[in-house]
């Protein structure tokens, strides 16, 4: 299995997963069309399948230029997004398998970002759209706090050596924000250096791990006593569960 990350539009990763064995590819999120074109092109794969992880525009608007230009067995995305996803064929749930080549994988039902939002996992590759990010995750734009609190719970149980493949390159904001939580949190610290670094040289700061993300992202973070102190402090009426703490926490990102 081999995953090329190609950067599209100003801040979006899409993906191409290929099957060593068969050379088939599927694109993950293609958001244009010619940059994928290209590097479908350049690697001299055959491109089988697009998995698009949900139906905004800056995931899906390559699938038609990419329809045109090859004959695909399927267009995936959740059952929810027939009418929402550009050539849609394949309707998928939690727990479905997806075959690309040899190569399976299975479907995470993810919903809070978007409702129809699922994830791919591919071996210990997790492609999970605008739910999970790097220090961060999506807005609720068509969700609850309470599903998206449920969604990262069940990335958060993927083995801690998963990788993490995204679609934004949000990274360094996130970690600033991190750190207004949990200032004295070193694994925060170290890794905003870190990326600073790989940043001022545009260098990517995707992929990341569940293990990494358990330790420096703050929605994942509703456990730690440093952010629930700081919690606290602000806003002293909070309830200190949970979900309250991950609600309040991307209430305060939206204002950042
Ligand atoms: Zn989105
Ligand atoms: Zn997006």
């Amino acid at each position: 299995m081999k995953i090329i990350q190609i950067p599209l539009l100003r801040d979006n990763y899409g993906y191409l997963l290929v099957c060593s064995k068969t050379n088939k590819a599927a694109v993950i999120d293609p958001s244009e069309g010619e940059p994928v074109l290209k590097r479908i092109a350049q690697e001299k794969v055959e491109l089988q399948a697009i998995l698009n992880t949900h139906h905004h525009r800056d995931h899906t608007g390559g699938n038609e230029e990419l329809l045109q230009d090859h004959k695909l067995d399927e267009v995936y995305g959740h059952k929810s997004d027939a009418e929402r996803i550009p050539g849609f064929s394949r309707g998928v749930d939690d727990g479905d398998e997806v075959r690309i080549g040899e190569l399976s994988g299975k479907v995470l039902f993810i919903p809070g970002h978007a409702t129809g939002h699922v994830a791919y996992l591919f071996g210990s590759a997790l492609f999970c759209g605008d739910t999970l990010f790097v220090a961060g995750c999506g807005r609720l734009f068509e969700g609850t706090a309470e599903q998206m609190h449920g969604s990262l719970s069940k990335l958060m149980s993927l083995p801690d050596a998963t990788k993490v493949y995204c679609g934004h390159e949000y990274t360094e904001t996130n970690l600033r924000f991190a750190l207004t939580l949990e200032p004295k949190n070193y694994k925060i610290a170290a890794k905003y250096e870190k990326v600073q670094g790989l940043r001022a040289r545009g260098a990517p700061t995707v992929p990341s791990t569940i293990g990494e993300e358990k330790e420096t992202n703050p929605f994942l973070r509703w456990d730690s006593k440093e952010l629930r102190e700081t919690l606290k402090r602000d806003y002293p009426e909070l309830p200190m569960n949970p979900v309250s703490i991950f609600a309040q926490v991307r209430k305060l990102k939206d204002q950042f």
